[in-house]
Order: structure tokens, then C-alpha cells, then sequence
């Protein structure tokens, strides 16, 4: 009987001080483990995601010593969540298992996520029960968004559910089916969720091992924004809901200036009133057509339909159970 295959897809960019001691972390949970490791066979998919740094070499090194490394090579920087779609793209698994490359995903729970597969679980999702990496403030904005992104769409994302989970293949190949450009996995998955088949392990997500994290304020900020113009469609009807509310409020104050003008005859010069109703009307007007720009924009780069990603491979794919080199270009 054939062995199942696990792959475990990895997304790294700007790695190279994390990508040794990944790989020992995941071989010992892996093919070195006792109970799994004669069980599977695995193939380690990493995805250099535009590295500027060594990341590509130390991988190629590797792959070197152990043939169950694939290597998908973007050839810019494409972002995490386009990586980790070409990973998926290119993994051969009958399930498969997405990890961050820093050590922030530990592989010491994949045996238990494997496990949980066996038993009957479609998909195995983590859930971050602290991060060591982040401070308060971070934390509290980080809950503050889910909830307003969960307030505002229908597809209910969780707030401390990374992107450290396995799928069955059943779900990799319907993933696949997704073609949009700005995706975010998370919110995905909870589109395709089933109901029951569904187990979670809980993890404390240690620092990363080297290196620092690659989202600033300002790209966490435009993926928060991203993901809620992706998911939802009621920005615009809130957008709605302003200009009614302002033109409420100008109706209201239109009768008081009629009232004052005529009935109470107290005409009072009215530059402060005209400038607070000209500024606040301004910049509903304004928050109004920039939250229509923002989705007119997404639509302009999704109607060209471009490929996702381009990747100059080094991969493998599998014959009967049998790894075989898909194309090596050096
Ligand atoms: N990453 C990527 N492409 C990017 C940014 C990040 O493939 O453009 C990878 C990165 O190498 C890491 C994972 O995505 O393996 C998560 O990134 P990071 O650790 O910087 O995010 P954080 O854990 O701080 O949220
Ligand atoms: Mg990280």
C-alpha cells in the first residue's frame, strides 16, 4: 500500500536566519518522529517569497541533503498570502499542512495536527492562546479589528487564528478554485468551512527565532483594510447611511436659519455655521467616494484576471506515489 503524502508548505521571505533550524525543528516532528515518521511520506514545499537575502541558497543547501524538498521560487515579493497559494499550488499531499517560516509556527505540534487528520478531521486549525511576540497594543488593535471586520461582513472570521493549519485535499483543491488576487486564507477558509469535521489545537506562539517580522504599522493597517473591502460590501452602505445622516443634519439646520432669519429676526452673520456645514459636508462627500474608490480600484485589478504569481519552480511532482523532478533549472 502506497504511503499517504503530507506536505508541509512553508512561505519565507527574508529567512535565511531561520531557515537551518527550521528545517531540524520540522524533520524531528516529521520523518524523525516514531509514531508518524514511517507512517507518511512527506515533502517539505518551501516558498521563497522574492528574498533579497540568502533564504533561496540556504534552501537550495538543503535540498541538497534531502530530496523531499521542493522549492517554489517567486521572482518578486509577492506577499504572504499569494505565497502561501503558490505553496498550495505546487503541494502534492493528500493533506496539507502551512506554516510560517520563523518559528513562530512550532513544528512540534505537527505530529498532533497529523493525528487529528487520521482520526477524521478535514481540516486542523490553530488557535493562538497568547504571542510572545506582541505587545499590548498591538493585541488590543488587533481584537478591535476582527471585531469590526466581523461587524462588517458576513463571513465571520476568528481573531487568533493563524496560519498555521493543516487541510485535507478535498479542501486544497477546492481552495484552488478561489482566483482572486487580494485573498486572505483565513477568511477564506471560514467561506468554506464545514461544520463538524473541524479540530483545533491550542498554541503559544513563541518570538520568532531570528530576524524581525515583516509587517509595520502601515502594512498591517492596509491589510486590515484589505481584508474588510474583500469580505464585505457594507462599507458602501454605510457610505449610504452617512450622506443621509448629513443631509438630515443640512435639513435641520436649513430650518433653523429660516427660523432664525424670519421668526426669531436675530440675523447673526453666520460665517462660523456656513464653515462647519461646509467642512462636514466635505468630507462625508469625500469619506463617501473614497470608500467607493477603494472597491472601484479592487475591481479595476481584478477584472484583468492576472496570473497570481510567477514562479520559476524547482519543484517535483509525484507518479504513483514516486517523486519525480517536474523541471531543474539551476
Ligand atoms: N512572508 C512572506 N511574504 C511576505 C511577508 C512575509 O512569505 O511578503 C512570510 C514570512 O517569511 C513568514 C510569514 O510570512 O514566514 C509571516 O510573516 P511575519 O513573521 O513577518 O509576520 P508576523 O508573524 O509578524 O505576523
Ligand atoms: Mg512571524
Amino acid at each position: 500500500m502506497t504511503k499517504k503524502i503530507i506536505s508541509i508548505v512553508i512561505s519565507a521571505y527574508n529567512e535565511e536566519g531561520n531557515i537551518e533550524e527550521l528545517y531540524k525543528e520540522l524533520i524531528n516532528n516529521t520523518k524523525k518522529d516514531k509514531n508518524i515518521g514511517l507512517k507518511y511520506r512527506f515533502e517539505y514545499v518551501f516558498v521563497n517569497d522574492g528574498s533579497g537575502d540568502n533564504t533561496l541558497q540556504k534552501i537550495k543547501q538543503l535540498q541538497k541533503q534531502d530530496g523531499d524538498i521542493r522549492i517554489v521560487n517567486l521572482k518578486r515579493n509577492f506577499g504572504h498570502e499569494i505565497a502561501m497559494t503558490a505553496g498550495m499550488d505546487y503541494a502534492l499531499g493528500d493533506a496539507v499542512i502551512f506554516m510560517d517560516a520563523d518559528l513562530q509556527h512550532p513544528p512540534v505540534y505537527i505530529p498532533q495536527m497529523i493525528k487529528l487528520w487520521a482520526e477524521g478531521a478535514e481540516i486542523v486549525l490553530s488557535r493562538r492562546t497568547d504571542n510572545l511576540a506582541t505587545g499590548y497594543v498591538y493585541k488590543l488593535c488587533s481584537t478591535m479589528f476582527y471585531k469590526i471586520l466581523n461587524w462588517l461582513s458576513d463571513t465571520k472570521i476568528p481573531s487568533k487564528s493563524p496560519d498555521f493549519r493543516l487541510l485535507d485535499r478535498r479542501y486544497v483543491d477546492f481552495l484552488k478554485g478561489f482566483n482572486e488576487h487580494d485573498r486572505l486564507f483565513r477568511g477564506l477558509l471560514s467561506w468554506i468551512m464545514p461544520t463538524d469535521k473541524v479540530k483545533i489545537i491550542d498554541f503559544i506562539a513563541p518570538k520568532r527565532f531570528s530576524g524581525k517580522s515583516k509587517y509595520n504599522v502601515f502594512k498591517s493597517f492596509a491589510l486590515a483594510t484589505d481584508s474588510i473591502i474583500q469580505f464585505s460590501v457594507r462599507p458602501l452602505r454605510l457610505a449610504t447611511y452617512l450622506g443621509l445622516l448629513g443631509a438630515f443634519v443640512s435639513i435641520i439646520l436649513a430650518a433653523y436659519v429660516i427660523i432664525e432669519y424670519y421668526i426669531i429676526q436675530h440675523r447673526t452673520p453666520g460665517y462660523a455655521t456656513i464653515m462647519v456645514t461646509m467642512s462636514f459636508l466635505g468630507s462625508v462627500i469625500l469619506l463617501a467616494l473614497g470608500i467607493i474608490g477603494e472597491y472601484i480600484g479592487k475591481i479595476h485589478m481584478e477584472v484583468k484576471k492576472r496570473p497570481l504569481y510567477m514562479a520559476d519552480y524547482i519543484v517535483a511532482s509525484c507518479e504513483n506515489g514516486v517523486f519525480k523532478s517536474r523541471r531543474e533549472k539551476e
